[in-house]
Parts: C-alpha cells; sequence; structure tokens
C-alpha cells in the first residue's frame, strides 16, 4: 500500500466541498482499497505510545467555534482490535479500548471513504519524545503496508495557528519559504534534518509545537529506498501549509 502525510487544516475540509475535500475524495477513488486504515493524527497527543482498541470507536469533536454542522458529523467506521493488538505488539504500545477517531483522522476519512465501511486504528504520539523516536518507531509499521493497511500521517507541516490571519489567506512570507524549504527535504531524502525538526530554518514560527509535524516523520520513515512520491494540495494559508504527500 502506499503511504500518506495528509495535511488536515480547517475542520470544516470535512464538510465543504472545496479543492481539499474534492482531493481527497479522489484519493479514496484512486488508491488500492486498503483492508484497513491506520492513521496518526496531530489530535491525539498521549504520554505514551497507545492504539485505539474498540471495535466502534467513537467520533471525537475535538474543536470549538464551529457550525453545529459540524458537530453533527458521525463517522462511523468499525475499529479493527485484532489490527490494534498486534501492531501494539510489533511497537510495544498500549491499547485504549476508550479512545475513539479525532477530527485529524475523519475530518480526512469522511470525504475519502463516505460509506465508512473501512476499519479504522489510530496511533497516539508521545509528543514528550523527540523526533527520532517517532522516526524509528514508525519504521516498525513497514510491515503492515504488504498486508493492505494504508497507513496516514495526518497533521500541517507548517502550523502556527496564533500567527492565522483568518481575514487573509495569503501565505506569510516565511510560511511560504518553510513549506518550500522542507518540500526541497523530503525531495532530497534529507530525512535527518527533518528528524531533528527544531533546527531547520523558521522552525520557530513554523514549527512552534511538534504535534502537527511528527505525522509527517511517520509517513517519511515508511518510504522504501528510491520510492517515488508526489506533492499535492501544495498550497499555504496564511500560516498553515496544506502540503501533502503520497509515498508509493
Ligand atoms: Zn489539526
Amino acid at each position: 500500500m502506499p503511504v500518506l502525510f495528509v495535511g488536515h487544516g480547517n475542520p470544516m475540509n470535512a464538510v465543504e466541498a472545496n479543492a481539499f475535500h474534492r482531493s481527497w475524495r479522489t484519493l479514496g477513488q484512486d488508491l488500492p482499497e486498503p483492508r484497513a486504515v491506520l492513521c496518526i493524527s496531530a489530535h491525539w497527543e498521549a504520554p505514551g505510545v497507545f492504539l485505539t482498541a474498540s471495535a466502534h470507536p467513537a467520533t471525537i469533536h475535538d474543536f470549538y467555534g464551529f457550525p453545529r454542522a459540524l458537530f453533527d458529523v458521525q463517522y462511523p467506521a468499525p475499529g479493527a482490535p485484532d489490527l490494534a493488538q498486534r501492531t501494539a505488539a510489533m511497537l510495544g504500545a498500549q491499547l485504549d479500548p476508550q479512545r475513539g477517531l479525532d477530527h485529524g483522522t475523519w475530518s480526512v476519512l469522511a470525504p475519502m471513504y463516505p460509506d465508512a465501511s473501512i476499519p479504522v486504528v489510530q496511533l497516539s504520539l508521545d509528543t514528550r519524545q523527540a523526533g527520532a523516536f517517532h522516526y524509528e518507531l514508525a519504521k516498525k509499521l513497514a510491515p503492515l503496508r504488504d498486508e493492505g493497511v494504508l497507513i496516514i500521517g495526518s497533521g500541517n507541516i507548517v502550523h502556527n495557528l496564533r500567527l492565522f490571519d483568518f481575514q487573509d489567506p495569503d501565505p506569510l512570507e516565511w510560511a511560504a519559504r518553510s513549506d518550500a524549504d522542507i518540500r526541497q527535504r523530503i525531495q532530497a531524502h534529507d530525512h535527518s534534518s527533518l528528524v531533528n525538526h527544531d533546527t531547520l530554518p523558521d522552525a520557530g514560527q513554523a514549527i512552534p509545537t511538534p504535534e502537527h509535524f511528527l505525522p509527517l516523520l511517520y509517513a517519511l520513515a515508511l518510504q522504501e529506498k528510491n520510492e517515488p512520491l508526489r506533492f499535492f494540495n501544495t498550497a499555504v494559508l496564511s500560516s498553515i501549509s496544506m502540503t501533502s504527500l503520497q509515498i508509493g
């Protein structure tokens, strides 16, 4: 299976038929149908490594100030407790039978797989850990690709909500520069500089906190030698980049 990193951006992308929403719909139609999805979302930070293990994970509406219609969205995809258990053994992770799916996962999957028939498991982000921890952990997920599991990192490569200008979507200069720089490093397979993301140029503004960036490392860690990749949704909106990539 290919591997994705998806810039998820505004939760409204789940319900608005905009360019991002349409691109996710197309992706769902074009990719080989996965047996299950394993998603690493920016929105599940935990003190440890956990996997959702419910057979029927709830839809978590983990945001405020959005229209009622967004809170009404339910994404009733089944869980995959077997896959969660096996993955936990591979990673030395723990199961969380209570946890549901956050919007980093369902806002992308609802357009991709609107009938919610593909089982979904989420992996938490232990944001106490440095980039190298996540990159090495992600490598252990590689065998799942051969079993038809679609692994998706969901975050935003450049993400600074504090500096986001809701009146003006034009890219801020440093945000566009940082997005281009990171894309160039991805293209050059310079993973070590990305793993050490704190030392990237503009990191103070582009990656003020690691949670939206780290899901990228999970996708990159799974890129095999010489495996092709393509970028999509390479827009920068104010201080958030939507840059996404498909590996394989
Ligand atoms: Zn987010």
